[in-house]
């Protein structure tokens, strides 16, 4: 059994300040800390976390920022299949001003290059139980490793963010989808989402933040999993967390993506997210399995 993610990792720039600058303007930052981030490494270690023996396909500069992300990664007891390119490690310069609201300039870099899977990256999809895959990395890449995964009887979980921007096509051979409610419209459209793309042959999850997840599985009615009353402090990374969550859950729930199964992981999932948002940060708050045993019991 083992998850594999194939995705984004980026090296994350976190300035508090006291308000954003304005075009031409220079503001002192109040503090400033750097975290490993990137929506396939925090599904990674979401995944790692939670139990399952998880690899991680992802591209890095061959620069300080790659060597950090790279040995956090494997100290969450990631097994890394990393490629070394031509570009920075990709970075988010994140500015937090003193209400908590943000501005973000990404810059992809070498998560640009993830393109090509080699024959190395391939096999490792086609021997693992679960491939959870992004849209911080290329579409053609993404949709290559679909294929690969379909051609191997590899279950494949698509999260479609960080936007539902994706062609309609790509869900095809997926095996279930994970949105939020934006991403649910945006590949949707306006309407009932849950039933135009289990319409299109795969499940779907829709997060629905506090209110939990909704669960939809073709020829089936919806099923609506309530999310767990918390305190939350930071939702930083509660979507990640949840994708991580479900795939280790399903990673170990051989029985397929029918109803029960995907119930039962998007269960998991939500008590793993409603630890998360307790606490700050992304990686930082992502529970370990343990955690979230102790939390539902
Ligand atoms: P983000 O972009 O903040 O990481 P998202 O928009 O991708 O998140 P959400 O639907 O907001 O995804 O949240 C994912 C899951 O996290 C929800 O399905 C729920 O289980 C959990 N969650 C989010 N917010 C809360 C909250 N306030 N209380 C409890 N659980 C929450």
């Amino acid at each position: 059994m083992t998850v594999l993610v194939l995705g984004s990792a980026n090296l994350d720039l976190v300035y508090e300040v006291d308000r954003i600058p304005a075009p031409g303007e220079t503001v002192l930052s109040r503090g400033f800390a750097s975290f490993a981030g990137g929506k396939g490494n925090n599904q990674a270690v979401a995944a790692a976390r939670a139990g399952a023996p998880t690899r991680f396909v992802c591209a890095l500069g061959a620069d300080a920022s790659g060597d950090r992300l790279a040995a956090e990664a494997r100290d969450a007891g990631i097994d890394l299949l990393d490629r070394r390119v031509d570009a920075p490690t990709g970075t988010a310069a994140i500015f937090v001003d003193r209400r908590g609201e943000n501005s973000i300039v990404v810059d992809s870099g070498a998560n640009a290059l993830l393109t090509d899977l080699t024959a190395a990256e391939r096999e490792a999809i086609g021997a693992a139980d679960v491939l959870v895959l992004q849209l911080e990395t290329p579409v053609p890449t993404v949709a290559a490793a679909v294929a690969a995964a379909k051609a191997a009887g590899t279950r494949v979980v698509l999260n479609a963010a960080p936007s539902g921007a994706v062609p309609l096509d790509l869900l095809d051979d997926v095996d279930v989808l994970v949105v939020n409610e934006h991403e649910a419209a945006e590949l949707a459209g306006p309407g009932d989402a849950a039933a135009v793309l289990t319409a299109r042959g795969c499940a779907v999850i829709v997060t629905l933040g506090a209110e939990g997840a909704l669960v939809g599985v073709p020829g089936e009615e919806p099923v609506r999993v309530p999310s767990y009353t918390v305190d939350a402090v930071d939702t930083t990374g509660a979507g990640d967390t949840f994708v991580g969550a479900f795939a280790a859950a399903l990673d170990g729930d051989p029985s397929g993506t029918g109803l029960e199964a995907l119930v039962a992981a998007t269960g998991f999932a939500t008590a793993a997210a409603a630890l998360a948002v307790q606490r700050k940060g992304a990686v930082p708050s992502i529970p370990t399995l343990e955690e979230v045993r102790e939390f539902r019991d």
